[in-house]
């Protein structure tokens, strides 16, 4: 039996039908760009998130340099956010004309950190932080509000749809949320896809002109804008998708729960759930100390696993700081990582092999 570390296509042909008839009402149609099916998605999600309204864009990459567009901030402009994350992340924030400024880790919950960035705000002119839910765990959001002191935190939530903490959920505490529909996310399309979620009516408007060419009006551009749109296709596939997200979502969290009560004994590290959090688990991250071997071990056995991410931000070229600073619990993390099997259509069956054989190897 080979088991894959995920699987999008799992996931459509378990909606299939639901799929098909979908896109074949967009092709009959005739509207292939935003459309009725992206406005329906926009409301569905913003309704799904807790908040007044979203902006469908491209993909998560442009959903964060929207955000960071739309504050108008100098060219060059200091953007931090943490130090282990997608290329993604920091990618959209040099798009959006600034610096990446990386911040390192909690070591629990692999978030960033609210005490290294509260130092970071004072030795550096930081004009906005982007905080990532890493592997479907909000971060310490109200640390982070409070050590930010009014500069805007925008929520990177590509890995945590449907993620809460304390109750609501994320894309809702900060500046806005910025979602990624990959098709390999927690809600994923079948190509590329974005959303920004926010309660504030002028910031909706002001993302809806930067996404089209910075028209205000059709054929008019008020302001310099992108073309970042999202699709009808695309949008059809994911209203399928959301009816399933929290059944989906579900799914993760039993299988998670499967692991955490194979591997309590072993001298591995499972996930440190922060208090007040309910985690969505894009992925399922342990540390061992001997992961190299732990995953070549589970690869003979047809066990595929990930690393997410085998570099830090500091340690890529495009992303390197001109300033001598340390970055310790990112080293260490990505050192120790391993993203295992996880995807709701994961069966019983494949989650009891993946148990039996990460035994194995510590036996
Ligand atoms: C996937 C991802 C993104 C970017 O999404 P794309 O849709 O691939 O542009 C941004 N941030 C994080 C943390 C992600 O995992």
């Amino acid at each position: 039996m080979k088991i894959p570390q995920c699987s999008p296509l799992d996931n459509f042909r378990k909606k299939q039908p639901e799929i098909l008839k979908a896109i074949g009402e967009v092709l009959e149609s005739g509207r292939y760009i935003l459309g009725p099916a992206v406005e329906k998605l926009e409301r569905e999600f913003a309704a799904f998130c807790g908040c007044r309204g979203a902006i469908g864009v491209a993909n998560g990459t442009d959903a964060v340099e929207l955000a960071l567009r739309s504050l108008n901030l100098p060219a060059g402009s200091l953007v931090a956010c943490p130090d282990l994350t997608a290329s993604a992340t920091a990618a959209a924030i040099q798009r959006a004309g600034c610096e990446v400024l990386p911040i390192d880790l909690e070591p629990d919950t692999f978030t960033i950190s609210p005490q290294v960035l509260h130092q970071a705000l004072a030795d550096f002119d930081i004009r906005a932080i982007v905080a990532v839910h890493l592997y479907g765990q909000p971060a310490d959001l109200p640390a982070i509000l409070s050590v930010a002191d009014g500069r805007p935190v925008i929520e990177d939530c590509a890995q945590a749809h449907g993620a809460l903490l304390d109750g609501r959920r994320v894309g809702v505490f900060g500046y806005c949320g910025a979602f990624s529909f990959y098709p390999t996310k927690n809600l994923g399309a079948i190509g590329d896809g974005g959303m920004i979620v926010c309660d504030d009516p002028e910031l909706l408007e002001n993302l809806a002109v930067l996404r089209q060419y910075g028209w205000r009006q059709r054929f008019d551009s008020a302001i310099r804008g992108v073309n970042s749109r999202l699709d009808e296709l695309q949008a059809a596939i994911l209203l399928v998708k959301l009816a399933e997200l929290e059944k989906d979502n579900r799914r993760r969290r039993e299988i998670a729960a499967r692991y955490d009560a194979g591997f309590r004994d072993l001298p591995l590290q499972i996930p440190k759930i922060r208090p007040g959090a309910f985690p969505v688990y894009h992925q399922y991250v342990i540390r061992a100390g001997d992961r190299d071997a732990l995953r070549e071990f589970l690869r003979q056995r047809g066990i595929a696993t990930a690393i997410h991410y085998p570099k830090a931000l500091h340690q890529q070229a495009a992303f390197r700081p001109s300033v001598g600073r340390v970055f310790p619990e990112a080293e260490a993390a990505v050192r120790e990582i391993l993203s295992l099997p996880m995807y709701p259509e994961l069966t019983e069956n494949a989650v009891e092999t993946v148990i039996a054989a990460v035994r194995e190897f510590f036996r």
